[in-house]
């Protein structure tokens, strides 16, 4: 880790050189993927290999390897194997980890795929992935594969070609936010609308601060992968539709929630182009979607507050940004009051100095009563992910929140920002 960090300072002093020591020293500019099983319910949870395949390119950043940011239930170490070395890191979450927070998790144990996405090794390596425990906060390693990089078992065909669109592209992926744009639910003749639909999202996303200012740190592509059928599952009004990705309604039995579990089909779709991120345009008007962080995100088409949700969802996908309401059901408790929760925009001040307390000014009281005449003061407000008492937002109201104001408080706003550097230095 030592070697890396002295790698990456080095970089960091020779703004303007071609070659990243790091990066070129460690991998070559193509994806090594893994995929695997998670299985378990409520009390915990047991991973499984399934795959190694190598996919064209390599989308992420080639200075951003080892996460520094702590986000996410989820975290993958790659290792040299020869020497231990830490050359590269991320953190993510899984639908499988929500759902292991439902109630059903307490009666049924079921598996789930998932899969990591990694720059390709040049020497053998080391594939950990560690999960974090609820009640404490901490990782715990619950998984590794070595990788033999030359082992004649790593999948190189293609499995699926799609011809692919440019919607925005500003430059090298190495050095940009990278979204990749997945149809799900439209038919071959629906291929224009899909990309109306695109040009749509890139629009809407764009169109909020601070997306806005840093959209030429952005490079945006689609996939033309059509499916059989147009629009999505609806299990609770029996409609069934034969669709590429699978997406559905009704997820974790919750009507807005539209999602997909057929992960590997969603890494495949994506390898078509190089890519940081994916978001799925689902082909219906009915008002849902999700996204959970680092894993994928999904919206709806053609819904008058599509734009909105787009940046909401955009939130979850890209930096982890929590929910920053509270509601009565299954999610009333997903925060334990004794540990500080790893999102940026949520407190439970019991660490709250490494959260936005150096943005607050003096006079402001920790917690923040509310306050109708001053809507915009920054402060510690009760009421956030999900839960009424003992989880704090920054603002009284926050794109994260609701969808009526028109912009981001300004803590998720310095998350974004510092977000988007991450990925596009
Ligand atoms: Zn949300
Ligand atoms: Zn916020």
């Amino acid at each position: 880790m030592k070697h890396l960090i002295l790698l990456i300072l080095i970089a960091g002093l020779a703004p303007g050189l071609p070659a990243q020591p790091g990066f070129d020293a460690w991998f070559e500019h193509k994806t090594l993927r893994l995929d695997f099983v998670h299985a378990g319910g409520h009390a915990g949870e047991e991973l499984f290999f399934d795959d190694l395949m190598e996919e064209p390119f390599w989308g992420g950043s080639t200075r951003y390897l080892v996460d520094t940011t702590g986000y996410g239930n989820y975290l993958v170490h790659l290792r040299d194997l020869a020497t231990g070395t830490l050359i590269y890191s991320r953190g993510f979450c899984t639908l499988f980890g929500e759902w292991r927070g439902t109630t059903e998790a307490k009666q049924v144990r079921r598996a789930c795929t998932g899969s990591v996405v990694l720059p390709y090794p040049k020497a053998d390596a080391l594939v950990e992935i560690l999960v974090r425990e609820t009640r404490t906060g901490r990782f715990e390693k619950k998984f590794e594969h070595p990788v033999r990089v030359h082992d004649d078992f790593i999948k190189r065909e293609r499995r699926a070609t799609y011809p692919t669109r440019e919607i925005q592209v500003t430059g090298d992926p190495a050095r940009r936010v990278d979204i990749v744009l997945l149809p799900d639910g439209y038919t071959a003749a629906e291929m224009e609308k899909f990309l109306d639909d695109c040009r749509a999202f890139t629009r809407g996303l764009f169109s909020f601060s601070p997306y806005r200012e840093h959209a030429s740190l952005f490079n945006v592509r689609a996939v033309m992968a059509p499916s059989l059928e147009s629009g999505t599952d609806n299990p609770r009004e029996h409609v069934w539709k034969n669709t590429l990705l699978g997406a559905s309604f009704y997820t974790l039995d919750s009507e807005r929630y539209l999602m997909t579990y057929d992960h590997k089909t969603l890494r495949t779709l994506a390898a078509h182009v190089p890519y940081d991120f994916i978001y799925v345009i689902v082909n219906t008007g009915k008002y849902g979607g999700g996204a959970i962080y680092n894993h994928y995100g999904i919206s709806v088409s053609g819904n008058i507050l599509a734009a909105k949700v787009y940046v909401h969802e955009f939130g979850h996908l890209f930096l982890g940004l929590g929910d920053e309401y509270a509601e009565d059901g299954a999610y009333n408790d997903m925060y334990p009051l004794d540990v500080e929760p790893w999102e940026a925009n949520l407190t439970t001040l019991v660490r709250f100095e490494s959260k936005w307390k150096d943005m607050l000014d003096a006079a402001t009281p920790v917690p923040t009563p509310l306050d109708p005449a001053r809507p915009d003061r920054l402060g510690v407000y009760e009421g956030g992910g999900y839960a009424f008492k003992g989880v704090y937002r920054p603002r009284q109201d926050c794109l994260m929140r609701t969808l009526s104001g028109n912009d981001f408080c300004p803590v998720c706003t310095r998350a974004i920002v510092e977000q988007v550097h991450r990925y596009a230095e």
